[in-house]
């Protein structure tokens, strides 16, 4: 079904933790000739604000700028605030109860392998070269995995430590996705977006994109405006495989040994098994993958840490820094596989909040401040919630 006309919708089974939301205005994009008539729609729902109050979910994503800057998010430049919300999969989302503002549904689809004309607008954006690369566009609306699978098939390789990431393509490059050593900036020339401000159609280079851990340009609330409707990859024709994770040293045996040989097929098997063994599967477990983001603290507090809990699980950065792993600070506060009303910490996998009981936001929100809270004051190491809160807006109820 598609549809560029409002209807209400329940979000309860268009997100992953299966948390029920009533969308007042529910809008699915299906064709890029969509796209004026949304912008129109959605202007409509703007209305100006200041860039230190909230703006496109929650507090958090604004500290997490903050944090990462080191600088205070207060100016008193008046910006406009998001009302309208993008959604993929629902795979990293926590949904309210309600929500007013229009939620715009990503359906495009499409795979199209690129030749070095490219695009029409992408002249500014340095294209991967052929002979080596295989550059492939695939609409917002096709799913990741069936993506990978299809790459898989077709012999363009390069994302098999990707596989099984719940979601869309649309969104892969919003937090910048990674597993198992790879990150799917590494394999993107550009992104296309459409601006909903300013109506138009841009390529934006991997450079503008602004990739980082599981962050990127688009998580940052001054670019809730840009609608990803493509992504363009660039996959290289010489296959490397990475290996460097625990969890594939199997296979990383067998690279070594110069009488066996390993294909990326073996490798998308065996994350794909290893994930189905380790990872609580939504259909049956309500969940968003990871529930926080591992945190990244200086070399000197990781080794006070260290000292201090010799078992700490860390991971030393290029840049001198540290990442912690979350999962092993939420086990030791005693979180893993404990219950909080009809919400918990998943038995296998302390890093995943699940919610089985039919738990709604608030629950989800009350269980992620105490083990914040538990975190912090063990380890004095401050969380932050890894999938984009949206928040409800019951000042603006938009009906077209
Ligand atoms: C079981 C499980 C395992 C997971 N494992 C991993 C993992 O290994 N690594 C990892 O990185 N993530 C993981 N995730 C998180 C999630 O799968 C990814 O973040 C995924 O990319 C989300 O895709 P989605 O389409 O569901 O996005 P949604 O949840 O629908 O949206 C997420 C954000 O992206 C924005 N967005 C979505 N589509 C667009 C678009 N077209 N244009 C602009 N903005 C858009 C939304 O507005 C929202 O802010 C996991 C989740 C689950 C449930």
């Amino acid at each position: 079904m598609s549809s560029s006309n409002p209807h209400f919708c329940d979000l309860l089974t268009f997100n992953t933790l299966a948390l029920p939301c009533q969308a007042k205005n529910f809008v699915m994009l299906s064709d890029l000739g969509q796209l004026q008539g949304l912008s129109t729609l959605l202007k409509k729902c703007q209305k100006p604000v200041h860039d230190n109050e909230p703006t496109k979910s929650t507090q958090d994503n604004l500290t997490n700028q903050a944090n990462e800057t080191n600088q205070p998010h207060q100016t008193n430049q008046p910006s406009l605030q998001t009302h309208w919300n993008i959604l993929g999969g629902g795979s990293n989302l926590v949904l309210p109860k309600v929500l007013h503002q229009p939620v715009l549904h990503i359906q495009l689809k499409g795979i199209h392998l690129l030749d070095d004309q490219g695009l029409q607008n992408d002249q500014s954006v340095i294209k991967a070269d052929k002979s080596t690369f295989y550059r492939i566009r695939v609409a917002a609306g096709e799913n990741w995995h069936d993506w990978v699978t299809f790459a898989l098939n077709k012999g363009w390789y390069g994302l098999e430590n990707l596989a099984l990431i719940p979601g869309s393509v649309g969104a892969a490059p919003v937090q910048n996705i990674g597993a198992y050593g790879v990150e799917v900036a590494q394999f993107i020339e550009s992104v296309d977006v459409w601006n909903i401000e300013t109506e138009q159609l841009l390529t934006l280079s991997a450079q503008d994109c602004d990739f980082a851990y599981r962050n990127s340009r688009f998580k940052r609330a001054h670019y809730s405006n840009e609608i990803i409707v493509a992504v363009n990859f660039a996959l290289p024709k010489a296959w490397q495989p990475v290996l460097t994770y625990q969890d594939l040293k199997p296979l990383a045996q067998r690279y070594l040994n110069p009488s066996e040989s390993i294909t990326p097929h073996d490798v998308y098997q065996l994350v794909c098994e290893v994930r189905q063994r380790k990872l609580p599967n939504p259909a049956l477990i309500p969940n968003a993958g990871s529930f926080f983001q591992n945190p990244v603290v200086p070399h000197e507090q990781a080794q006070a840490l260290k000292a201090q809990h010799p078992n700490l699980v860390c991971y030393p950065q290029a840049d001198g820094t540290t990442k912690l792993a979350a999962g092993w600070l939420i086990d030791t506060c005693g979180w893993k596989g404990k219950r909080l009303g009809s919400v918990g910490m998943h038995a296998n996998q302390a890093l995943v909040l699940v919610n089985p009981d039919g738990g709604h936001y608030d629950d989800v929100m009350t269980l992620a401040d105490a083990v914040r809270h538990d975190v912090q004051t063990l380890f004095g190491v401050a969380l932050q919630i890894e999938p984009i809160c949206w928040m409800p807006d019951s000042s603006t109820h938009h009906t077209a």
